[in-house]
């Protein structure tokens, strides 16, 4: 190494641990959701700033998430740890405890106030710990009391390099700089349900995310935050497409004089009215055997590997699930109607059994925290909040919360060995010697595209 690479590797030294840079002193991630973003959008053609980013990496080919396949569920989960039947968000639209309509409630999100989301827990390990969550499902809600320092309520017009913008600016906050940030952004799956899956508004989309992607990696290198944060780009589920004629009409099979129904595509919650659970079950069964088009389930006969059915949400309930392709006529589908024919209407819709692989999630991790282009096995979504609690070290959750369901067992694959690691970067202030910075500066600048 000459005199001058030595000099420039110091001076870049010299910045990464700069105090002036006021960011926190815990180890840094920000967690980036993309809705409905399916691992096959990844496409070097398509996506080339992703296709680099999962290159470089720690990535498996997709996560597995939870039934059912929908955004506040998987959300929910990531932020919690939990299986769907313990933290009790059991879809996007559900029934309340008086048996209305609940979308997006407080009530919703707090079936177990023992819960605590990680944003809570990261603020509950103290030493000047400060979470931020932008627009995340839930997110806005207190937990046992708290809301996190920084938060933004769901916005749909805010522009997304706005958000990006603002994170940064949480990252970077004078007196209370968040040390963990948690983002979300709507698309592609808004325009995956309007148009449909390899629909040309789709892919605009998919571009976007890709765009917003490499948006997030500059501001980061400009931030001189390259070295110090951690990249985490997941998505809550994937994405499929159902015909007209693939609709099935439920008041074929039952009443509104015989039990309320609350429905989302291919999922449908159906509440029998007093003394009318076994008629309404028999019509359902009936039909499911008939027409061979969804499956009817009574609580306890839920699948185990959903993690679903064992929760009072679904006392008295029955449950009905689309199979792949299928799903169930409901409001948004009238509305998509009235701007197309019956022939030509092509849905996008999601909710089926996570096993189905359109259902999938995908995962990209990077920074010092993380091994770099490194192919991972595909794990749980319910393992991220042990993950993060792990690399952030974050303090024992309190006797009476709720414990994750999750391991950190299936995501460790994932973590860089490199002693230190979890001190904040390789260059944070005090955390390794100068010459152990400098060794380490030269291997940053020889691999300074990982984000690329
Ligand atoms: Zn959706």
């Amino acid at each position: 190494m000459t005199l001058s690479i030595v000099a420039a590797v110091a001076a870049l030294c010299a910045i990464l641990a700069d105090p002036a840079i006021s960011v926190t002193s815990h180890p840094l991630l920000l967690v980036v959701s993309f809705d409905g973003f399916h691992p096959d959008y990844v496409r070097p053609d398509v996506t080339p700033h992703l296709a680099r980013f999962r290159l470089a990496s720690a990535s498996p080919p997709y996560m597995r998430n939870v039934f059912p396949t929908k955004t506040f569920v998987n959300h929910f989960t990531v932020a919690t740890g939990l299986y769907p039947e313990t933290h009790g968000v059991l879809d996007n639209y559900m029934f309340d405890r008086h048996n209305r309509s609940m979308h997006y409630t407080y009530e919703q999100f707090h079936y177990n106030e023992n819960v605590v989301p990680i944003w809570t827990q990261n603020e509950n390990s103290g030493g000047g710990r400060h979470s931020g969550v932008m627009m995340w499902p839930g997110s806005e809600f207190p937990y046992q009391g708290k809301t996190s320092t920084h938060v933004a309520v769901y916005n749909y017009s805010t522009p997304w390099s706005s958000r990006v913008d603002t994170v940064i600016s949480w990252i970077k906050d004078d007196k209370k700089p968040a040390n963990l940030v948690f983002a979300y952004f709507e698309e592609p799956d808004n325009t995956g349900h309007v148009f449909g899956v390899g629909s040309h508004e789709i892919k605009n989309q998919i571009v976007r995310v890709d765009t917003t992607v490499k948006y997030i990696v500059e501001r980061i290198k400009e931030e001189n935050l390259e070295n110090k944060i951690n990249l985490i780009l997941l998505s809550d589920h994937g994405m499929d497409t159902v015909t007209y004629d693939r609709i099935i009409y439920l008041d074929n099979y039952i009443s509104n004089k015989t039990c309320k129904v609350e429905v989302t595509g291919p999922n449908a919650f159906i509440n029998p009215n007093p003394g009318k659970y076994d008629e309404v079950y028999s019509n359902l069964k009936n039909a499911s055997k008939t027409h061979g088009t969804f499956d009817v389930f009574k609580k306890e006969q839920l699948l185990d590997r959903w993690h679903m059915k064992n929760t009072d949400r679904l006392n008295g309930l029955l449950y009905v699930l689309a199979k792949p392709g299928y799903a169930f006529w409901d409001e948004y589908f009238k509305d998509l109607l009235k701007h197309t024919t019956k022939e030509k209407f092509k849905a996008g819709t999601h909710g089926y059994d996570n096993e189905e692989p359109p259902m999938r999630a995908f995962f990209m991790a990077s920074g010092p925290l993380f091994k770099r282009n490194f192919t991972a096995q595909p794990f749980d979504n319910v393992d991220i909040y042990p993950l993060i609690s792990h690399v952030m070290d974050l303090k024992q959750l309190a006797s009476n919360a709720v414990r994750p369901n999750g391991t950190v067992a299936a995501v460790e694959q994932l973590l860089a060995e490199r002693p230190g690691s979890r001190a904040g970067g390789p260059c944070a202030k005090g955390s390794l010697s100068v010459v152990a910075c400098v060794a380490s500066a030269a291997m940053t600048l020889r691999t300074a595209s990982r984000y690329l």
